[in-house]
């Protein structure tokens, strides 16, 4: 199968070296192009993008020059964006005038009611909503913390209707891009969230859960919290369904969930993980379970207030962000919305 070629718009951020690092030798895509401000255009990629990832950066890029990000400059038909937040929706806007399928980590389409927001397992169906956008097209995945909050939620509708979710998260600081939180306001402290997260969380959600033309109808209240980890965001969960079922059933269900898309390179056989232990998930011991895309879930127990709770700890960089878009990419291609 000849593999689809591929570029990387905001490659040299936090992001955006998970790519490189995801799409170095990929089955489906061939990456050609890496792109990013006009600081880093025309630069080698190992000039502009110091590596902060574990381990070295893949050797046949670090020659390879940084491109302006711009239709004209970058010709690959699917472009995966690690944008940040402030110039993608103008960015990614051009990519898709100019007829290109974009994939994007970004905020700025999200809640754009033709841009579907696709966590494959969940709502893949959603990509329905690409006839409603043309000549190209925008595929956003959703926040980081959006995406572990959904995948928990999505099997629990097969035992009742969800009614209210109470959500805390605890974010680690890689979720912040590079240079990111200062250092003053980590070191030795954890605080709130102060960016628009608690809100992304209370919404996001509901998109993904409903039908693509249609929103879920549950509250759903977010506290997050930045604490001083360097990856995996974990979130404590608090949620009623119709019906009551017990914490044993809900376990079970998460247990066995295995998703609604095809199987794709990039994902698990089972989107969850759940252990037994009382001291997990564990940021740092979990964190990497399914090459960072596996979901761990535990402390599944009886909840006074909402009915049932839990803990879930997912990789923000990678499930919650580059690998969430390759992902997305992958099931454009599986779904036959991608020709080689
Ligand atoms: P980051 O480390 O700050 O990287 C931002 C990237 O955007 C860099 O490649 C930067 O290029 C590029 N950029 C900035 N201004 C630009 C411009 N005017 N034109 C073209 N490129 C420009 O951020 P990040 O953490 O990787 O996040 C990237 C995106 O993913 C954001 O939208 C973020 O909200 C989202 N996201 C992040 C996470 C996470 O865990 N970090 C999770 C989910 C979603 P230069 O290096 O040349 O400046």
């Amino acid at each position: 199968m000849s593999r689809v070629p591929v570029a990387i718009l905001g490659a040299t951020g936090m992001v955006g070296q998970r790519l490189v690092q995801l799409l170095a030798d990929h089955p489906w895509f061939e990456l050609i192009e890496l792109a990013a401000s006009a600081r880093s255009a025309g630069k080698p990629y190992g000039e502009a993008a110091p590596w902060r990832l574990p381990g070295d950066p893949p050797a046949s890029f670090i020659d390879q020059e940084v491109l302006a990000c711009t239709p004209a400059a970058v010709s690959a038909p699917l472009v995966l964006s690690a944008l940040d937040a402030s110039v993608a929706h103008e960015i990614e806007g051009t990519f898709r005038a100019a007829g290109r399928l974009v994939v994007t980590n970004a905020s700025a389409y999200r809640d754009d009611p033709a841009v579907p927001l696709v966590i494959p397992e969940v709502n893949p169906d959603h990509l329905a909503l690409l006839d409603l956008q043309g000549p190209g097209g925008i595929v956003a995945n959703p926040n980081c913390c959006a995406i572990p909050l959904a995948m928990v939620l999505a099997p629990l509708r097969t035992l009742g209707a969800i009614e209210a979710v109470a959500v805390s998260t605890w974010q680690a600081v890689s979720g912040a891009g590079y240079p990111g939180e200062s250092a003053w306001d980590m070191v030795g402290s954890v605080h709130p969230h102060a960016g628009s997260e608690e809100a992304k969380l209370a919404v996001e959600p509901l998109k993904i859960l409903g039908g693509p033309q249609a929103q879920a109808r549950f509250p759903i209240s977010a506290r997050c919290v930045r604490v001083p980890t360097a990856d995996g965001h974990l979130l404590g969960v608090h949620v009623r369904i119709t019906g009551s079922p017990s914490a044993a059933l809900v376990a079970q269900t998460l247990r066995d969930w295995r998703g609604a898309c095809p199987p794709l390179p990039s994902l698990p056989t089972a989107p969850l993980r759940l252990t037994e232990r009382r001291d997990r998930p564990n940021t740092r011991l979990d964190v990497d379970a399914g090459a960072g895309m596996q979901l761990t879930v535990g402390r599944i127990e009886a909840c006074p207030v909402l009915g049932v709770k839990l803990f879930v700890l997912g990789h923000n960089t990678i499930r919650g962000a580059a690998g969430a878009a390759l992902a997305n990419a992958e099931l454009l291609k599986a779904t036959g919305r991608l020709q080689a």
